[in-house]
């Protein structure tokens, strides 16, 4: 086992079998060892951004104010290729389907320096996929172009879901209205927690008025940034005070009989909303991984030079043994994650009704998403122990690394929502026996049947219980589908 590949997103990526040799990766990589790295750390630093609501004569113009060193950072991302190397080929003249792969490629790099950085990558990502999807010819054409800019002119977008009464029971916590005016749609409403406020355009949540108070009554819209006589079309009311991923501004945001742009069936809402969701929650695994291999990669610095009972402390049996520990959960972790990304790639153009393969990505999804995020908190937490004392203290980035996880596990849905969503998959869509379909081969047949047999028992009991008793059944599936898949490469 080398640690010293660990210093490198992109050596890690291949070394545990993900395609990451073009120069582009590395090139980004680079960049951020050059340049990045430091700016991100100030800043982290410097806190909350300040928003300008006003411009001197008094019009609302609600810019964001970062540091000019901020937007270089951002638009590297982009320029490196975030979103367009995506989507660039869909076109007439090359149809192909789409790889997210680069996407996720670039997500994860990003992720080892900046997790916050990484978002407003993710929610741009998952604006551009129901935009295609379920865009009609028009709106393609008014905005795709500008979201995929190669240039620091792009686009950049933003999904707003949750509310003041709630994120996770988003069927009777959003108030946001939706009413009909000719060919587009006004919206009026609150949105509480607003990543990338600022952006161009945002997809957001909104029912349409007479709609069911439930999830099925939800639609998803397309509101741009400014309407279509150039006015703000919506606003910003502050920006939240964040203990981490400061890199993203999150705000508050008013909708005020704001255009926009049903997408899909109506009636879909909720499907075209998980279908967002789905894009983030595998960007997270990308992040919450990134963050784990750079929180082992630093302590590991740390243990080789800080001496204690003469050697250095990466040298002592128990911590040594700690290390190993953490450099196979780091591969489990990533094995898991990386599966999200490539059935994710397979699926992400589905549309409702969707197929079985569907089903068992969304099963994978969920597993990663809790899994990874857990261990990224439990590695950031143990690799500020292994600093000590000062691992508490700001001048050392290790404390950075427990803040930026501590969001990961509750953004895109908290661990909680992942195990329910989880069960629920398999309760209504038999997820469970495709996963095990998928892991023959890649487990002993008795091993694939006793968790079988488990997780059976767990759908048969009484709904309290059920639920009750989840979280060591879900802990162990994820953990047991990430081992067995790291059997296979
Ligand atoms: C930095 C940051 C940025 C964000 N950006 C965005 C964004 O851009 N767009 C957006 O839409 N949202 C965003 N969010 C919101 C995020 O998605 C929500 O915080 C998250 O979904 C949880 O919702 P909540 O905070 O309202 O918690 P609640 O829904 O109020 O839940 C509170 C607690 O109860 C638990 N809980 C709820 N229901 C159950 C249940 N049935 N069983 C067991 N436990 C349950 C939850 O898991 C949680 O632990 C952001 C959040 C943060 C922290």
């Amino acid at each position: 086992m080398s640690f010293d590949r660990l210093r490198s997103p992109v050596r890690f990526l291949q070394q545990v079998g993900i395609p990451a040799d073009q120069d582009w990766l590395r090139e980004y990589e680079a960049w951020f060892e050059d340049e990045g790295q430091g700016i991100s750390d100030a800043v982290d630093r410097a806190g909350t951004p300040w928003l300008r609501m006003f411009d001197r004569f008094g019009a609302r113009v609600d810019e964001i104010l970062y540091p000019p060193e901020y937007w270089r950072m951002l638009k590297h991302g982009y320029r490196a290729g975030v979103l367009w190397r995506a989507f660039e080929r869909n076109s007439d003249q090359n149809p192909e389907p789409n790889s997210l792969l680069s996407a996720y490629l670039l997500l994860y790099v990003t992720g080892f320096y900046d997790p916050g950085l990484a978002c407003p990558y993710t929610v741009s990502l998952s604006t551009v996929s129901p935009l295609l999807k379920y865009g009609d010819a028009e709106l393609k054409a008014r905005f795709l172009p500008r979201m995929l800019q190669r240039d620091d002119s792009v686009w950049q977008g933003a999904t707003w879901m949750t509310e003041i009464k709630g994120g996770s029971d988003l069927g009777a916590a959003v108030e946001t209205v939706a009413q009909r005016d000719g060919n587009k749609w006004r919206l009026t409403g609150d949105k509480y927690f607003a990543s990338n406020a600022g952006a161009e355009l945002a997809v957001v949540a909104a029912r349409q008025e007479g709609a069911p108070q439930n999830v099925r009554g939800l639609s998803l819209y397309l509101v741009p940034r400014r309407a279509e006589d150039g006015q703000l079309n919506y606003q910003i009311r502050r920006l939240k005070d964040k203990i981490a991923t400061r890199s993203v501004p999150t705000g508050e945001i008013e909708l005020r009989r704001s255009e926009a742009w049903l997408l899909g069936k109506a009636e879909h809402g909720i499907y075209l909303i998980l279908e967002v969701l789905n894009l983030s929650r595998v960007a997270n695994c990308m992040g919450s991984v990134a963050l784990a291999q750079r929180a082992i990669a630093d302590a590991y610095s740390f243990a080789q030079g800080r001496t204690a009972f003469g050697k250095p402390i990466s040298e002592h049996p128990l911590l040594r043994r700690q290390f190993e520990d953490r450099w196979h959960g780091l591969r489990a972790a990533s094995r898991l994650a990386w599966e999200a990304v490539h059935l994710l790639d397979r699926v992400w153009q589905e549309k409702p009704p969707y197929s079985e393969r569907y089903h068992l990505f969304r099963l994978v999804a969920h597993l990663a998403k809790y899994w990874t995020a857990e261990f990224a908190v439990q590695t950031a937490k143990w690799a500020m122990e292994v600093y000590g004392g000062v691992g508490t203290l700001q001048e050392y980035r290790v404390e950075r690394w427990l803040r930026e996880a501590m969001i990961l596990a509750i953004w895109e849905g908290t661990s909680h929502r992942q195990m329910l969503d989880g069960l629920e998959v398999m309760q209504r869509k038999g997820a469970h026996r495709l996963l095990f379909q998928h892991l023959a081969g890649k487990a002993s047949e008795a091993q694939l049947r006793e968790m079988e047999a488990r997780v059976e028992r767990q759908l048969g009991l009484p709904e309290v219980e059920r639920e009750g008793t989840l979280e060591k059944l879900f802990g162990d599936l994820a953990s047991f589908t990430a081992e067995a898949l790291l059997q296979t490469r």
